[in-house]
């Protein structure tokens, strides 16, 4: 399966309408964006078991911010059955959506479209991609976990509310602007378990009283450039359990360069980005997805073979 499938404007679609049951991701920029061979690999294996998949395909198209609500209404009109959003959509995109799952609600972003009779349907599956590739990396589960969450963008916001609805002990929240952070601390307030304790934590100032066998979890963009600093010391902490990564390009950031050098366990964003495309593809398709053919796909993408 190519990785050189082309990045498409909504025009270019107006002009030539996607046949079959059309799917995409919209992002601005786009072209890095490796979710076409992953959830086409997918849909190749569903099509050989039920003919119905052999006419789904999986785009990408580069939508700007300012252009994202019409864009939204025109893939309706053009029939797209599900989108995914990445940056900078997923806050946006609940403005304009028919309806929307309550969990994403909660997280105030959402990553999956399906489309409805009225409009779309959004939904969040970034904190089910999340727990899952920490359980396949790690063995580690989010219940009953003491966790620090770097970071307190979108990514993080899925993070938390995952981490608080499964249950987990603690969760310490870390990150360089200390204004967002508070925000989050407080539109969370609703969803903190009694068992729970939640708190907002200085990255440069970390506190004595962190637990020992920390779950560190990075959703902060700290990394993705090669000469990004680490968002945190880990040596200053006490020994963590393990240091999980969302970013996956590059494979090894300085974060998880430093957790290999400490003998951390460690595991990076791409079983995330797996998981998550798997529960856009099961919402949209209402069918168990081969999950290994996206994982192989997406380490061929990015093993450049
Ligand atoms: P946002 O832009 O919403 O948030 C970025 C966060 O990173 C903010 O908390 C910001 O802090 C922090 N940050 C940025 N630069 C630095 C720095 N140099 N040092 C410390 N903190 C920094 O991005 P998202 O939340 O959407 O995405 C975050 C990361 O998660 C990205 O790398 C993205 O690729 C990854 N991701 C991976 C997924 C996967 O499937 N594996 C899915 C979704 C996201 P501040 O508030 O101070 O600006």
């Amino acid at each position: 399966m190519s990785h050189a499938s082309p990045v498409l404007s909504v025009a270019d679609l107006e002009r030539t309408p996607p046949t079959g049951t059309p799917l995409a991701v919209l992002g601005h920029p786009i072209s890095h964006s490796i979710s076409p061979p992953m959830h086409n690999a997918a849909l190749a294996v569903m099509a050989a078991a039920d003919a119905r998949f052999a006419t789904w395909r999986y785009h990408r198209i580069d939508v700007p911010p300012e252009e994202l609500p019409s864009a939204l209404s025109r893939l309706h009109t053009l029939g797209f059955h599900g989108l995914n959003l990445t940056v900078p959509h997923k806050i946006l995109a609940c403005a304009h959506v028919a309806h929307i799952d309550p969990a994403a609600r909660a997280i105030g972003a959402v990553n999956t479209l399906l489309r409805t009779a009225d409009g779309w349907q959004g939904f969040n599956t970034d904190g089910y991609g999340l727990a899952t590739g920490i359980n396949e990396n790690l063995g580690l589960a989010l219940t009953g976990a003491d966790v620090l969450l770097l970071g307190a963008g979108g990514a993080a916001r899925g993070a938390a509310v995952e981490c608080l609805t499964r249950g987990c002990r603690s969760l310490a929240i870390a990150n360089r602007t200390r204004s967002t952070v508070d925000t989050l601390i407080h539109d969370l307030a609703p969803l903190v378990p009694a068992t729970t304790t939640l708190r907002a934590v200085d990255p440069h100032a970390l506190p004595a009283d962190l637990p020992d066998g920390l779950l560190v979890i990075n959703a902060t963009s700290a990394g993705l450039k090669p000469a990004d600093p680490s968002p945190i010391d880990l040596s200053r902490l006490p020994r963590p359990k393990a240091v999980y990564d969302m970013i996956y390009n590059p494979p090894q950031t300085p974060l998880l360069r430093d957790a290999a050098r400490l003998g951390l366990p460690w595991a990076n964003g791409l079983s995330m980005l797996v998981h998550q495309g798997a529960r856009a593809l099961a919402l949209w398709s209402q069918r168990d997805v081969p999950v290994s053919a996206m994982q192989q796909a997406v380490q061929r993408v990015l093993g450049g073979v």
